[in-house]
């Protein structure tokens, strides 16, 4: 491996600099994937009624190229600069001036910022390589749950089978702590949810959040998930009570329970040990 990557701020330059166009990328799977799956189940539904499939035109991560939303204008090369693009165009289209949404380079920082964190935090290695795709994955879930109340499975799934595959090495937890995660995880939101289920007639959560905490069981191992759960259920409690008392936000009004699993997976992927050290010191 190339010797000047092991200089931590070089690395952690170099991948907060990634972190920007990934997070450009994050955008387009954010936007794209849950229509995707959308496509995908019409698709099936039309099989399973014999109905001639609908006829579609390619639509995928990479094609067709992005457009603005109002004027169709086809996006240059220069104009999708991460950020910098943004604060050129004054945050406007430069063919309609239709205002172009603040997530986008909210995605890229937010992206850069934890991706040069993971570099700093575990230094050049596998574990910085691996918590990088888990960071990444984990904003992706974030958004498209804030977006659409879904987790796709094709992000959930194989985020667990890495968590796993990485802790074969022990690049986190052990294996066998990795094993009891993604099963534990599983298990702790799926009883939840039928007690809840039981308990009012409703449903709280969805599948999607029982696959999310079990991934991040199997990558921080189960003695992660008390704190994770923890922590997500406080601030998915305060945001929640927060959106009733100031926005008027309907209570029965579904609010989406991953973003805050998300937040707390990269919480405890980074401060998991000392916060729990911090916790378990003070009895
Ligand atoms: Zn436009």
């Amino acid at each position: 491996m190339p010797d000047f990557l092991r200089d931590p701020i070089l690395f952690t330059s170099l991948a907060t600099l990634l972190g920007l166009f990934v997070g450009s990328f994050l955008n387009v799977v954010i936007h794209r994937l849950p229509q995707m799956m959308e496509r995908e189940w019409h698709a099936q539904a039309a099989e399973l009624r014999n109905e001639p499939l609908p006829q579609q035109e390619t639509f995928n991560l990479a094609t067709p190229r992005s457009r603005c939303p109002h004027c169709g204008h086809l996006i240059t090369a220069l104009e999708n600069i991460p950020v910098v693009s943004y604060l050129m165009l004054r945050g406007r289209c430069r063919h309609c001036s239709a205002p172009i949404s603040r997530r986008y380079p909210v995605v890229e920082l937010l992206t850069a910022v934890l991706s040069g964190y993971a570099a700093w935090h575990f230094g050049f290695g596998l574990a910085a390589l691996g918590a990088l795709a888990f960071v990444w994955t984990m904003i992706a879930l974030a958004f498209i749950d804030l977006d659409t109340q879904l987790l796709p499975d094709n992000l959930t799934l194989p985020l667990l089978w890495l968590g796993l595959a990485l802790n074969l090495g022990g690049a986190y937890a052990d294996i066998s702590a990795s094993v009891v995660g993604a099963m534990a995880g599983y298990l702790a939101l799926w009883s939840v949810y039928w007690l809840f289920r039981l308990a009012t007639g409703k449903e709280g959560m969805g599948y999607g959040d029982f696959k999310l905490l079990a991934a991040i069981g199997a990558w921080l191992g189960w003695q992660m998930l008390p704190l994770t759960i923890l922590f997500s259920s406080l601030v998915g409690a305060a945001v929640g009570i927060g959106l009733i008392v100031f926005a008027r936000h309907g209570r029965n009004v579904p609010i989406p329970f991953g973003p805050y699993l998300a937040a707390a997976g990269v919480l405890a992927m980074f401060w998991g040990q000392t916060l729990t050290g911090l916790y378990l010191g003070t009895f």
